[in-house]
């Protein structure tokens, strides 16, 4: 059994990663942003809740992140492990999960802050089935269109100026010292996240003794 937290600043592709080691080892990505935008893009009580805090930039209540959270680690449907993406993201929150849940490690992706830029204000997201693009590095096909499904691809509500310097604050001011608190109690890898996909992806698995062959 698996479990892993990956973390790091916006844009520095936590879920892309996270991805890519959840298809090669069979682990369940759990991303609380996406629970959240699910939540949106439904028309749900919770997303109801978190729709404006969310495209401000703001970090939603923790008791409600917890609740989430809770529910869907209650699911146990993963046979080989997980992997979390988003959470925690203060000192509350690892607090709650770290005195529920052993990890095995903890990926800390770093990217300094004006690549973030970069990166966030090109990001585009697939409507339909999620799919991560960016406008530098990675262009869909045909514009607009998701090379996977054919779904009109979007800009993330808070993936603009002014909620993306309100979220980089919240990174810097809470969710970055958590590296602190994990490093005194967990094994945590940090990896230049400004390398390839690939390579970074090769660096994680290196960091952890996984195995290369899949994906
Ligand atoms: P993400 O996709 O991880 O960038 O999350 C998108 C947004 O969802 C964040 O800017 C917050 O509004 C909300 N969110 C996701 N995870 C958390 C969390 N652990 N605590 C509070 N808010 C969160």
């Amino acid at each position: 059994m698996r479990k892993f937290i990956i973390m790091g600043i916006q844009g520095s592709g936590k879920g892309t990663q996270a991805k890519l080691l959840a298809e090669a080892l069979d682990l369940e990505h759990i991303s609380v942003g996406d629970v959240f935008r699910w939540n949106v893009q439904h028309h749900t009580k919770i997303g109801a809740q978190v729709k404006r805090i969310m495209a401000a930039g703001h970090l939603v209540d923790d008791d409600l992140v917890e609740s989430v959270v809770r529910e869907r680690l209650a699911a146990h449907d993963w046979n080989y492990g997980f992997i979390v993406d988003g959470f925690p993201r203060n000192a509350r929150q690892a607090e709650f999960f770290l005195e529920s849940y052993d990890i095995d490690g903890v990926i800390n992706l770093h990217l300094p802050d004006e690549e973030v830029h970069r990166r966030v204000l090109a990001r585009r997201l697939c409507s339909q089935c999620g799919v991560d693009y960016n406008l530098m590095a990675h262009r869909p096909q045909r514009e607009g269109v998701c090379d996977v499904c054919g779904g009109s691809l979007v800009t993330r509500a808070d993936d603009n100026p002014e909620a993306l310097a309100i979220r980089l604050a919240a990174y810097h001011q809470e969710t970055r010292p958590l590296i602190e608190i994990f490093e005194r109690k967990e094994y945590v890898a940090t990896v230049d996240a400004t390398r390839p996909v690939a390579d970074v992806q090769a660096a994680i698995r290196q960091q952890f003794d996984l195995p290369f062959g899949a994906a």
